[in-house]
Formats: C-alpha cells, sequence, structure tokens
C-alpha cells in the first residue's frame, strides 16, 4: 500500500525506532533528527513517518505531509536559533542529485555562512 514501511529502509526503521537517531522534534506525521554526518553546525533532516521513495512522490500523494515537513524544518531552525541569519532547506531528489537514502526527507542547514550558489 502506498505509504507503507518498508523492511530495508533505513529512515523507516529510524520511525519505528528500531535504528537510533538523535531526535530534535516529532509530531504525528513527522520526526527531525540530527544528521549522522552534519555538513553543518546544524544539520537536521525532517522526515515524513510514512514512506515515499522522494519528495516529489511524497508531494503527489499527500500534500498535507509535505507541507508539513516544511513548517516543521522552519521550527527546528526556530529551535536551533539558526533561522535569524539564515538556513537551507534541501530536498535531493534522485541518485543525480545527491539522493542516497530513497525515503523522502528534508535538509535543514544552518548556522555557519552558506556558499552562494546552488550547484
Ligand atoms: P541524501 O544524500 O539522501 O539527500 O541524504 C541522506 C542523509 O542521511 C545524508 O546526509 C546522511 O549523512 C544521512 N544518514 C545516512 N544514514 C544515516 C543514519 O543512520 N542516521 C542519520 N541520523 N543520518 C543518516
Amino acid at each position: 500500500m502506498a505509504g507503507e514501511a518498508q523492511p530495508d529502509c533505513l529512515f523507516c526503521k529510524i520511525v519505528a525506532g528500531e535504528i537510533p537517531a538523535t531526535v530534535v522534534r516529532e509530531t504525528q506525521r513527522t520526526v527531525a533528527f540530527r544528521d549522522i554526518n552534519p555538513q553543518a553546525p546544524t544539520h537536521v533532516l525532517v522526515i515524513p513517518k510514512v514512506h515515499y521513495p522522494n519528495a516529489a512522490a511524497l508531494a503527489a500523494a499527500e500534500p498535507e505531509i509535505t507541507a508539513q515537513l516544511l513548517i516543521e524544518a522552519a521550527r527546528v531552525a526556530e529551535d536551533e536559533k539558526i533561522d535569524g541569519h539564515g538556513y537551507r532547506m534541501i530536498f535531493n531528489t534522485g541518485a543525480g542529485a545527491g539522493q542516497t537514502v530513497f525515503h523522502a526527507h528534508l535538509h535543514v542547514l544552518g548556522g555557519v555562512q552558506l556558499r552562494e550558489g546552488l550547484v
């Protein structure tokens, strides 16, 4: 069924509590936890509890949850006090864009002066 947990999915295992993560926020439908290999002083991943392989598939099936990821990302930025300076939200979508975990996730990066430009 669409959105169902996948047995081989790392982030489904984090949602289920089978793999530990440093959770910073949680709602009924989302979890935010620290990236294991941070690329900035604050690097948090906001994910839906349901499984979709990327943000585009999630948006097509669950627009409200997709919006909630953005809302939660903004709350993470507030909690981490990186919202004043500015921060970056990134959805890598597809292997060619650097996506390595195929469960939709939103990167929240900040706490440092981020490079200008996108690629
Ligand atoms: P992607 O490259 O798919 O956009 O991002 C996947 C992110 O997941 C990477 O930044 C990577 O460091 C992070 N990651 C991979 N495995 C784990 C893990 O087991 N725990 C946590 N907290 N983050 C992970």
